[in-house]
Formats: structure tokens, sequence, C-alpha cells
């Protein structure tokens, strides 16, 4: 149950992040919090209980007033579109008439071999606009290496079937696994010439400790990742991706350009512009507002009914926290936002680090913004240390958090569509 004695402050929009953890098989390399379900009843529940936290929160959130926008909604896991569709369409209704306002964007990810008529008609029912699949790569033995249930085959028919009834935005996640020479390269030009997503993400493959891959490389059974070729694959992943149009906006994101300009990820970049947003289901996790500061709150892994833990966040870790997260997108960090929150310009806080980076080429640093420049986008774990190194224990001024709807450089909101 979502806690309710928490007192929050008032949040003007929000993006709302909903966990249904669970999956029709494990992937080799998964380290997210998802289950293969023991029963239908199990789903069923662990849904219905998601739906009651959500109006929860929502409850609570608006005693605190001016909640107007939801500007993002996202359904993610777990594998959404292995849901029984009768399940499916339940929550997705429920969800729906929780929500005070129709999301600005809604997006619900979903596997290939989970794409069929009835799940892409829910979609256009329950006006879903984004929809986020995980293609992962065109060739059988990355797919394999991956443990991945779909085969080139299942992808490219998901695929096919999506164009043929989809009319929303398309997102695919694609990962570089170091497999085969020129495997990044060549699963972005089949999709960027045969499907043309509007939203490509192209990920490098991590073996965490503990799952199937890193068990199976540890026993001999399975090769290791050699790093500095997966490297290699993913700057020519990268390249080949620009090369088609796509422009870079994140780390790891890419988007075509279309009316009103990059057809970025609204929900994401609530997250790299640390927008508050409510996680919902069990290994969620939210941002909010409280009336003596930002709180983390997440919650546990307990399937159907999870408990929610709640933490207060230093002014500290969150200053860093904004600097980290920032830096990521082609925006930078909003000098002026930080100032008004936080009441210290990012250029004052770490002045050397800052024009360390700035000389080598790999940061630019402008009146209203401190962003990457050049390739340094690909050293970004570098130059933040040194950041994080200098800012040490920096204490600021204030927190005013979320201080208004303002995120990135003046821009309001994301628009609705
Ligand atoms: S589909 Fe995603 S969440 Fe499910 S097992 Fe695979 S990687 Fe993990």
């Amino acid at each position: 149950m979502f806690p309710n004695s928490l007192t929050f402050a008032a949040h003007d929009s929000l993006s709302v992040y909903l966990h249904l953890p669970f999956c029709s098989r494990k992937c080799g390399y998964c380290d997210f919090f998802s289950v293969v379900p023991a029963s239908d009843r199990l789903v069923s529940t662990t849904v219905r209980r998601t739906v009651d936290d959500l109006r929860d929160a929502l409850e609570r959130l608006q005693t605190a007033g001016r909640l107007r926008e939801i500007r993002s909604l996202y359904v993610g896991g777990g594998t959404p579109s292995s849901l029984p569709r009768e399940v499916l369409d339940a929550f997705l209704e429920s969800v729906g008439r929780v929500l005070p306002a129709p999301p600005g964007e809604f997006t619900i990810e979903a596997n290939p071999e989970s794409i069929d008529e009835p799940f892409l008609d829910a979609l256009d029912r329950h006006r879903v606009g984004r929809l986020s699949l995980g293609i992962q790569s065109f060739c059988d033995l990355t797919l394999r290496y991956l443990g991945r249930r779909a085969t080139a085959r299942i992808n490219h028919a998901a695929l096919e079937m999506i164009r043929a009834r989809y009319r929303g935005l398309l997102n695919v996640d694609l990962i570089v696994a170091g497999r085969t020479r020129g495997e990044a390269a060549r699963s972005i030009d089949i999709l960027t010439t045969r499907y043309r997503p509007a939203h490509v993400s192209l990920y490098l493959l991590t073996v965490e400790p503990g799952t199937p891959l890193s068990v199976s490389i540890g026993s001999g059974a399975a090769s290791p990742v050699d790093e500095d070729f997966q490297s290699e694959l993913w700057r020519e992943g990268i390249d080949a991706l620009e090369r088609a149009g796509y422009r870079w906006y994140e780390v790891s994101s890419f988007a075509v350009i279309g009316r009103g300009g990059v057809r970025r990820c609204a929900h994401n970049m609530g997250y790299w512009r640390m927008a508050p947003y409510l996680g919902i289901g069990p290994g969620a996790v939210s941002t909010l507002a409280g009336e003596q500061g930002p709180l983390r709150i997440e919650a546990s892994r307990a399937i159907p009914s999870p408990s929610y833990r709640v933490e207060s966040i230093t002014p500290e870790e969150f200053y860093l926290e904004h600097i980290m997260m920032n830096l990521r997108t082609d925006e930078g960090v909003d000098r002026a936002r930080l100032r008004s929150v936080f009441g210290v310009d990012p250029v004052d806080a770490a002045p050397k680090a800052i024009a360390a980076a700035e000389a080598r080429g790999d940061l630019e640093v402008n009146e209203t913004a401190v962003r990457t420049a050049g390739r340094g986008r690909f050293f970004l774990d570098s130059i933040l240390t040194s950041i994080a190194a200098e800012i040490g224990f920096l204490v600021p001024a204030r927190c005013d958090w979320p201080g208004g709807a303002r995120y990135g450089h003046g821009r309001s909101a994301p628009k609705r569509r």
C-alpha cells in the first residue's frame, strides 16, 4: 500500500511510471526486476493492486493541490505485452479512469514474440501513442547469446505487423553485444531502411553478476564480451544511426526529426531533466517533493503487494544528481534552473573540472547551459567523476525543488499530442 502518512508539496505536473514485472521467460543478461509468473491469478492480483496504489498516491498528491497535468505515462516491465489480453485491457481502462487528465505522452513496452492484433488494437483503443519494442538485434547468433526468446524472423514479423496496424510512434531498443564484426551497424541499417522507427535506443551489453549469461561465461559455456571490440561496434552503430538521419540527444538515445523537432521520448527526458515522477508497482521508484524537501520512494519487490520505503534526499546529493542526469542529454545542465532551485551555478561549483573539460573540447559552456561537445559524450563518466570530486561536500544554499514546471532552457513541459 502506498504510504498514507506522507505529505507532499504541490506538483503542477507529474510523470507516472507503472511497473508490471512479468515476462514469459528471463533473458540471459537480464538484471531488471521481473519474474515468470506462477499463475494468471498472480498477474491479475498484482495488476489490480498497482491500480489501487496509483489511486492512493494520486489522491495524496492531489490533496497537496495544483496537480493538473500528467506529463507522461509509461507502462514498463517486465513485458507488459505478455499479459493476458483481458487483464491488460482492464488495466489500461482502470488507469485511464484514475488519472486526473489524459497523459501528454503514453508509452507501453513490448517484446516482439507477444505482438499480435488484439494487443495492437488495445493500444489504439486506449490511445497509447508510443510503443517501445525490444528488438535488440537482427542477428540470430547475437539473439541466442543474449538468451532472447525472439529470433530475427520473429522480430521482422512483429515490425511488419506494427507497420501495418499501429498508428503511434515506435521506439526500438538495440543492444551491442560484441559478437560479430559489423553487427550493430547491420542491425541499424535493416531497422532504419525497412521500418524507420521514430526513436532508437542503442545500448552496450553489460554482463551483471548473477545473471544466467554471467554464469555461462564463468563456466566457459559462453564466450566473454570483448569490451574494446564492443566499443568499436557501438561507435559504428552510432555512425550508422547518424548517417540514417537520426539525431543523438542522450547517451544511448536517437530520434528522427519530425514536425515540432526531434521526436525525443518525453517520459525519459523527464528523468534526465530531474522532473518529479511517481513510480508504482513492485520494484518501482519515485522522486517527489515532500513538504520538507525531495523524497525518494522505493517499492519493494513483493508481488502482488509491495511496501514502499521513503527516504529524504539531501540537497548535496540532489545537486550532483541534477548535474549527472542533465549532462546525459544534448540540452546539458540548465544553469538558470540550478541557480533558481539550489542557489549555486554549476560553473561556480566545479570551475576547474568544467574548465579542463571545456579546454579539451569535451564540454561547451555558454550563458544558459553546460553541455557535452565533440566526443565528450563518450567520456561522460570521467567528466562526471572530476566534477563530483571538485563539488565534494558542497552544501547548496537552498533546495526549492521542483520549483515550478520549467525544465530545460526555459522550455515548458512537452506539449500534448
Ligand atoms: S524481456 Fe526485459 S525484463 Fe523481461 S527478462 Fe528480458 S530483459 Fe528482462
